[in-house]
């Protein structure tokens, strides 16, 4: 997709910091974060939401949460736990049109923190 910022961050067009990446995703740090640890998983394909999800992409969706594993395994945070989101559309409150794994920790999250 042309004009997707997810994408372009995802094929190196736009520079960025990648704390894990293999050939389905990469995980970078967001931009704004709501926690101590606030990472995005990307996915190196253009999809738009998890609506969009079938048996064609789902290793997409498979290989983000080994991507999971594996990132709060580096930074140290597994054992204390974490929050992986996904907003989906509208009523989710998605506002980047291209899926992605919100991983929230390095702290005691609120209840509401999501
Ligand atoms: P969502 O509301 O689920 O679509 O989440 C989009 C997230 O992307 C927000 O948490 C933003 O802070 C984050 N974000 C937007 N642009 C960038 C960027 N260029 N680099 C890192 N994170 C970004
Ligand atoms: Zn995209």
């Amino acid at each position: 997709m042309a004009d997707c910022i997810f994408c372009k961050i995802a094929n190196g067009e736009i520079p960025s910091e990648f704390l894990y990446e293999d050939d389905y995703v990469v995980v970078i740090k967001d931009i704004n974060p709501m926690a101590k640890v606030h990472l995005l998983v990307l996915t190196k394909e253009h999809i738009c939401c998890a609506n969009m999800f079938d048996e064609r992409n789902s290793i997409y969706a498979a290989k983000a949460f080994e991507a999971v594993a594996k990132v709060t395994k580096k930074l140290g945070i597994d054992e204390a736990g974490y929050r992986v989101i996904n907003n989906c559309g509208e009523d989710g409150g998605q506002t980047v049109k291209h899926v992605h794994f919100h991983i929230l920790g390095g702290q005691k999250l609120s209840v509401d923190m999501a």
